[in-house]
């Protein structure tokens, strides 16, 4: 059967320059880069060309970018390293609606006696920026705030809030994990200090990324070890996975334009012919500023689960949200954030587009919705 993948917010399909790009690395470029001899330094090198490529697609110095494991590992050391670097300061500003690496750190760390405000969001999505700039206190070590929600697509206007952070000397964190080939980003004007980003949400491997750390912040390491890094994180680079994610940023910068025209118009063409098949059909923040491959759906009377099951019959691929990798289907919490009730949040059904997503991919969603629909208005409830 052939596969309509359209979970690119949970991961991307490694592009074929990028793994050209890696295969040396695996094979017969095998060196450390830590190592004096000649197969060593080569692999230093293309560790260098990749962090050249991921600074330029930023619009940042090469020196200002650090490798990691990562969006998960850049948040954390963000975070961390932050609290480790000013240790008088013991309060950090952020989001309901962040992804569970920093949410759940975040919870974690108010259990350990830092205090934390979780900003509520409104309707569409939005944090109040009054509230914003009346959270941050003397003692405010960081301001954590994501570039674009995972489940949502929806868009921080992180300009406004770099404003507010620099205008009370904050640190401010943004986790671009999925924003990295879907938005611009440009490090010269945007004004946050830390950023994170992670390889595989844009075509790149699992299991690297990168954090933006601008000059003169120094966080404290929380990978010590060797000296990589400049000593700010130690273990031997993962150079394949570095050299991939360094050809994957240059597809963004050489590309990325192209790839988020063409990924509107197939999201606007499902949105646009989604009241055929779907008349009840809602899209969660349509009219707010939104990554242009996410499309968040809530699909009355249907839960999440019923439709991911009949999708996976037809060979499509979507998601509940971020609750859902855990097998659970609870209700959302980046909805329920949003002023969803619990009731209307289970049903929602999260399509992300990547550059290479079809028309054809659209028409045989909307014929797997339209038959789910169809399904399911001829069954009562009691008897599904
Ligand atoms: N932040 C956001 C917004 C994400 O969507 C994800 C992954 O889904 C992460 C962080 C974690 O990134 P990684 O899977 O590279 O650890």
């Amino acid at each position: 059967m052939n596969l309509t993948y359209l979970d690119n917010n949970a991961t991307t399909r490694p592009a074929p320059e990028v793994v050209e790009a890696m295969l040396p690395f695996l094979k017969e470029e095998f060196g450390n880069p830590s190592s004096a001899h000649a197969l060593g330094q080569r692999a230093w090198f293309h560790v260098q060309e990749a962090r050249r490529r991921v600074a330029s697609c930023l619009g940042a110095n090469p020196a200002e970018i650090l490798f990691t494991s990562g969006g998960t590992e850049s948040d954390n050391l963000a975070i961390r390293g932050m609290l480790g670097a000013c240790p008088q300061k013991r309060h950090i500003v952020t989001t309901s609606i962040e992804h569970e690496a920093v949410f759940r750190l975040l919870q974690q760390l108010q259990e350990d006696g830092y205090e934390i405000t979780f900003l509520g969001v409104g309707e569409r999505g939005q944090i109040d920026l009054a509230e914003l700039s009346d959270a941050i206190r003397e003692d405010t070590a960081l301001v954590s705030i994501m570039l674009a929600n995972n489940e949502t697509g929806i868009l921080f206007p992180l300009d406004r809030i770099g404003a507010i952070c620099r205008s009370r000397d904050v640190a401010l964190h943004t986790d671009a994990v999925q924003a990295i080939g879907k938005a611009s980003i440009d490090l010269h004007r945007l004004p946050v200090d830390l950023l994170s980003l992670s390889a595989h949400k844009f075509h790149g491997p699992k299991g690297v990324g990168a954090l933006y750390v601008r000059p003169p912040l120094r966080l404290a390491p929380q990978m010590i070890g060797g000296l990589q890094e400049e000593g700010r994180r130690g273990g031997t680079e993962n150079v394949a996975g570095i050299v991939g994610l360094g050809a994957a940023t240059l597809l963004v910068e050489r590309s990325g334009a192209a790839a988020h025209c063409h990924m509107r118009s197939l999201r606007d063409e499902l949105e646009r012919r989604l009241g055929d098949v779907a008349p009840d059909a809602t899209v969660i923040g349509a009219d707010a500023p939104r990554l242009p491959n996410t499309s968040m759906i809530l699909l009355p009377g249907v839960s999440t689960e019923e439709v991911l099951m009949a999708f996976n019959e037809q060979g499509v691929c979507a998601s509940g949200g971020s609750a859902c990798h855990s097998g659970s289907l609870k209700p959302s919490r980046v909805l329920t954030a949003m002023g969803l009730d619990g009731h209307s949040a289970s049903a929602a059904v999260r399509i992300s587009f990547s550059r290479y997503s079809t028309d054809d991919d659209v028409d045989r969603l909307l014929e797997a919705l339209r038959d789910i629909v169809r399904k399911h208005r001829s069954v009562p409830a009691a008897a599904r």
